[in-house]
């Protein structure tokens, strides 16, 4: 077997650089444990990015996936496939919505909701053909396709990608106020993370969802919320703006989780009325709604279910909070999260977050710095007690 060096190096001698990984080579996985190709352990405290929220090779969504290879993986939306109905009415009722449109990434899922808002306020809202405006948040993250990046603020992003896809305003996340001062009657629709994940775990002040849904309301515009890293239990609840009651938007944007660690297999949940609206040849992909991917969601679902994974997230987030908050450190400016979904904001005087990921990774626990000066804490949610008690250690080492 190769060597971890050799594989980084032909890995950066034939790949693109545009990621820059921790120097660590993943070679086997399970549950919330990872091994490199000298046998050296870690816990995985990113998950993927939260796509890993059962684990690595959770059994039942391995076996589903098995029996699903042995009978049928691909047939494109030209036909009919036995698990692509299923999927949708149990991913619809899973989420407490009508309809669902099915797609590979999460990038793709935003752009069909895009896609669905304008389309919806040229036909239900009568905005004149061209000019649908559509509100989004400072420091979001949504995705990498040109017209995802078009409303993204950070540069890095950005620059040398132009020209870019009109139609989008931006305002400060957490601000109710600029919010409804933004809407004009073009408005159709506002795309928000109810937790900002990619931006460093920002978590927006209490009611401040369901303020901007309430002003939605009002002026006719939808609520779209990119539960992509934040659904599936992350954060305690199945979707993180549960955490305001009586909050429900009109589009749910789902993907990472929702394939169980396994496919890529995203979706947009809405009503009929919205979801209604589209009619054959408007929009397609050719993977979407395959029935491999089908079939393991469906089986990613119940496993959330039966057990009790979101709960799980509640209990043990809770304790990682606590504990991580417990840490007394000058150069600690905040931890905030919910659920197991946790920031920890390092002052600038810190140098930033990466050198702390590589010793952690020394120390065998692999995170992630977002946004230069947050460690991102995100581990399965099925991560055994013990296992996140040996990570707190970790990281009170860390700070020690
Ligand atoms: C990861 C992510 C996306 C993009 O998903 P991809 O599958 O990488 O295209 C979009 N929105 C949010 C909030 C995400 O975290």
């Amino acid at each position: 077997m190769p060597t971890t060096q050799q594989i980084i190096e032909m890995t950066e001698t034939y790949s693109a650089h545009n990621y820059k990984p921790l120097p660590i080579v993943i070679a086997h996985a399970e549950g919330a444990w990872v091994t490199d190709p000298e046998g050296k352990r870690y816990l995985d405290f990113l998950a993927a990015y939260s796509a890993m929220n059962h684990g690595h090779r959770h059994p039942r969504v391995i076996r589903a996936a098995m029996r699903q290879l042995e009978r049928c993986t691909l047939t494109s939306r030209a036909f009919y496939n036995d698990e692509f109905g299923p999927f949708c009415k149990e991913l619809a009722e899973f989420c407490g919505m009508e309809m669902v449109l099915a797609m590979n990434t999460g990038a793709e899922a935003v752009e069909t909701a895009i896609k669905l808002a304008r389309k919806w306020g040229y036909r239900v809202k009568n905005v004149p053909r061209g000019r649908a405006e559509i509100i989004v948040c400072a420091n979001n993250f949504h995705g990498r396709t040109v017209t995802v990046i078009s409303f993204s603020t950070e540069d890095l992003y950005k620059a040398d990608f132009a020209p870019f896809t009109p139609g989008f305003t931006v305002v400060p996340y957490g601000d109710a106020a600029a919010f409804e001062k933004a809407i004009t009657p073009d408005t159709v629709a506002w795309l928000v993370e109810p937790i900002q994940g990619e931006a460093g775990v920002v978590v927006p002040p209490d009611g401040y969802l369901s303020r901007c849904a309430e002003v939605c309301r009002k002026n006719k515009v939808l609520v779209m919320f990119d539960e992509i890293q934040t659904g599936f239990g992350r954060t305690g609840k199945r979707f993180c703006y549960e955490h305001e009651a009586g909050l429900k938007p009109d589009v749910l944007i789902v993907g990472k989780a929702l394939g169980g660690g396994v496919l890529p297999i995203s979706a947009v949940v809405a009503s009929r009325e919205l979801l209604g609206l589209f009619r054959p040849g408007e929009h397609g992909s050719t993977f979407g709604g395959n029935p491999l991917a089908c079939a393991v969601a469906r089986e990613s679902l119940r496993v959330l279910v039966e057990e009790g994974l979101v709960e799980r997230s509640a209990r043990l987030g809770e304790k990682l909070l606590a504990e991580l908050r417990a840490i007394r450190h000058p150069l600690i400016q905040e931890v905030r999260g919910k659920g197991l979904f946790v920031g920890l904001h390092l002052k600038k005087e810190a140098g930033g977050a990466r050198a702390y990921c590589e010793r952690l990774k020394e120390d065998g626990m692999l995170c992630k710095e977002t946004h230069d000066d947050v460690i991102r804490f995100a581990p399965p949610l099925v991560i055994e007690e013990r296992d996140l008690d040996l990570a707190i250690s970790k990281v009170r080492k860390l700070f020690a």
